[in-house]
């Protein structure tokens, strides 16, 4: 197989979209991998073109993941690229958050990334290496009011980042987290409060943008040299 190949999770929407449209303008085939939104998941296969596919998986279910890395390695046979990108809030401040929602957000944010990159690791590691992009969150290291769960699960992909990296720079997968600015995409739409406060608190006074993110991570993916960094693209002061 020539191309290469990139598995961004969470993909059907937000963020997840544009880094896997702006990838396969970049040549890369793409695994849309997708909760429930299917239609949408489709409509971004079709667009990235090729041989770019769904799969459905809850990134933060072992067994799902574990059939999804079997489909992959079965259809493509390599991975060149992981992107670590599905993620969900579930905001309350923490004299209410119920042990549910704070559950449901590690589950998802935090196991959902170490899942995905025990199981698709050795595929990387089989063929030669590879990139991880694990996408983290200013409130993983500023930490914020009314975001326990969140906060908590950012700051733990952030130390998951380091780990994977120490371990698997020896195979030449590369790792690194990146935390986006404050996105206008549909959970960056929940709270217009909160939107507005990142207005603000920037110094630009704007919210950021998920194409420059998107394309911060088709250029860092061309790398050689970087691993286990944490790179902030955000107009807020920390
Ligand atoms: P979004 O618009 O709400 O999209 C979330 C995506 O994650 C959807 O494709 C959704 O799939 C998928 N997803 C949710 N739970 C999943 C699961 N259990 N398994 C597989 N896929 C799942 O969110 P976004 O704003 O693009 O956020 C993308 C990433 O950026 C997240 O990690 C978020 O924490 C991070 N981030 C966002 C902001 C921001 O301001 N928006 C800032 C910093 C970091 P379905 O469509 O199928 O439900």
């Amino acid at each position: 197989m020539n191309t290469k190949i990139a598995l961004i999770t969470g993909a059907s929407r937000g963020l997840g979209r544009t880094i896997a449209l702006t990838l396969a303008r970049h040549g890369f085939t793409i695994i849309v991998n997708y909760l429930s939104a299917q239609d949408k998941a489709e409509e971004v296969a079709r667009t990235a073109g090729g041989s770019s596919c769904t799969i459905r998986a809850d990134v933060g279910d072992s067994e799902q993941v574990t059939a999804l890395a079997a489909e992959i390695e079965d259809r493509f046979g390599q991975l060149d690229v992981l992107v670590n990108n599905a993620g969900i809030t579930a905001d309350n401040i923490l004299l209410r958050q119920t042990e549910e929602e704070w559950d449901r957000v590690i589950k998802t944010n935090l196991t959902g990334c170490f899942l995905i990159t025990r199981s698709l690791s050795p595929l990387m590691i089989k063929t030669g290496g590879g990139h991880i992009i694990n996408i983290a969150s200013h409130s993983g290291i500023k930490g914020k009011a009314g975001q326990p769960a969140y906060s908590a699960s950012k700051a733990g992909i952030i130390g998951l980042t380091l780990s994977s990296a120490e371990e698997l720079a020896e195979y030449s997968i590369r790792v690194n987290a990146v935390m986006p600015g404050y996105l206008p995409t549909d959970m960056g739409s929940l709270s217009e409060r909160a939107m507005n406060e990142a207005r603000a608190k920037s110094l630009l006074k704007c919210l950021s943008s998920d194409q420059e993110t998107a394309d911060f991570i088709a250029y860092l993916v061309t790398t050689a040299h970087i691993t286990g960094q944490v790179f902030s693209l955000d107009s807020r002061l920390f």
